[in-house]
């Protein structure tokens, strides 16, 4: 076995309602619930003090608005969520060499090595207190030997705490817990470990690994090692861009503005859906045009997280116009997100089923006004250190396999 690693976890309090009390101070100590406000919301974030109603994230507004009556229900502002959100990574990037931002709230930072020197605790302790004096947010971590057990850690932790779990004393802290407190266990798989008698994570390192394997497949062995306390996921390297692209060539030059456009819109568009299946959100796109005589410009913005077609349409569009030089023929039209981070539990913020309703209808009436053989895609991955062991990347590799063509090549995630 390799030396032990030094892995920190740290997750932002809260998030979306601690950025609401730094711009309204009188919302502290109140029941804050950010999301959930229309007919069909979902809550994104809530305060601990809606928590104790019964309140938590993902639940339908409507319900929320049931067990907590007296909730102050705002809509989320999101440009505010990306600019804390960027801040604290800025933070993090100027103290850690290697450091993951895991989703918007949430980082990892590897200190293998460090902890003969400084002691990984005390740098731990006061890069926290250092975010929290520059930002105002709260913020949890927790040390531990992998991702795993330091986000279990960090979930014991909370709010507004720390915790390291001692080196040999990994089991000792696994051992007592509910297994629902797995990080990937949901409440299904932990109904169904329950109805066999399985409650404490001590209870499942009881079954032999060939009875979970039968059971559950995969995801049985899954349970059999992290029961354990076994997680090898590396911390991916944030500095090492991830991104998604895609482009299309034409059989003939065009300067048709309202063809480019919608050639624009359908590649963005099939860019954000490949980013939901990705569970990611983008926070920069890139919108590249070449000429006629391979003369290749390109311009890109940074822009809030999100995952929105709507929302990153209206961002592609507002680049093609500054970039495009009206009447000159164009011979590609190229999309990219990059700055990727996991979606986390925020994803619901986006969930706007009537606009998406409208979004596609308008992508189909392109479709049929172009015919779809005018949209087909070459795609481009270049997922930087994001790979192995999880099954997320997995994906993204098969995707990569999928779709490569001679274009991107040499774009493609490389898994050695
Ligand atoms: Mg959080």
């Amino acid at each position: 076995m390799s030396d032990p690693r030094t892995i920190m976890h740290m997750d932002l309090d809260s998030f979306f309602v601690s950025v609401e009390r730094i711009k309204d101070p009188s919302l502290l100590g109140k029941p804050v619930i950010v999301g959930g406000v229309g007919a069909r919301g979902v809550v994104s974030s809530c305060s601990y003090e809606a928590r104790r109603y019964g309140v938590h994230s993902a639940m339908p507004g409507a319900q929320a608005h049931k067990l907590c009556p007296h909730g102050i229900f705002l809509p989320g502002d999101y440009t505010a969520y990306s600019d804390y959100s960027r801040r604290v990574t800025q933070i993090i990037a100027n103290a850690a060499p290697l450091f993951e931002k895991a989703s918007i709230d949430e980082f990892y930072v590897d200190l293998t090595g460090m902890d003969k020197y400084f002691g990984a605790y005390r740098w731990a302790t006061e890069l926290r207190q250092k975010i929290t004096r520059e930002t105002g947010l709260p913020i949890s971590f927790g040390l531990s030997v992998n991702k795993m057990l330091a986000k279990m850690a960090t979930n014991d932790a909370k709010p507004n705490g720390q915790l390291m779990i001692e080196r040999g004393k990994e089991q000792e802290f696994l051992d007592p817990k509910p297994v629902g407190k797995i990080p990937f266990v949901g409440e299904k798989l932990e109904e169904s470990l329950n109805k066999m008698g399985i409650h404490t994570i001590y209870d499942l390192r009881q079954m032999p690994l060939e009875n979970l394997l039968s059971i559950y497949g995969k995801t049985g062995t899954a349970l059999w090692n992290r029961a354990r306390g076994h997680s090898d996921s590396p911390v991916a390297n944030f500095r090492e861009e991830k991104s998604v692209s895609v482009e299309r060539t034409f059989d003939s030059d065009s300067a048709d503005d309202e063809f480019l456009l919608s050639v624009l819109f359908v590649l963005t568009e099939k860019l954000s859906y490949d980013l939901r299946k990705l569970n990611r959100m983008t926070g920069c796109v890139t919108v590249k045009i070449r000429y006629e005589g391979f003369v290749t410009t390109s311009k890109q913005h940074t822009v809030d997280y999100s995952l929105s077609s709507k929302y990153l349409i209206e961002e592609a569009t507002k680049l093609f116009h500054q970039l495009y030089e009206k009447g000159r023929p164009v011979r590609l039209i190229g999309v990219r997100f990059s700055s990727l981070i996991y979606t986390g539990t925020q994803y619901s913020l986006f969930d706007d089923k009537e606009e998406e309703t409208k979004l596609y209808s308008a992508i189909d009436s392109v479709k049929n006004k172009y015919g779809t053989g005018k949209i087909m895609l070459a795609r481009g991955m270049d997922m930087g250190n994001v790979k192995r062991n999880n099954d997320i990347s997995a994906a993204m590799k098969e995707q990569v396999n999928r779709e490569n063509s001679q274009h991107n090549r040499n774009n493609a995630a490389e898994e050695q």
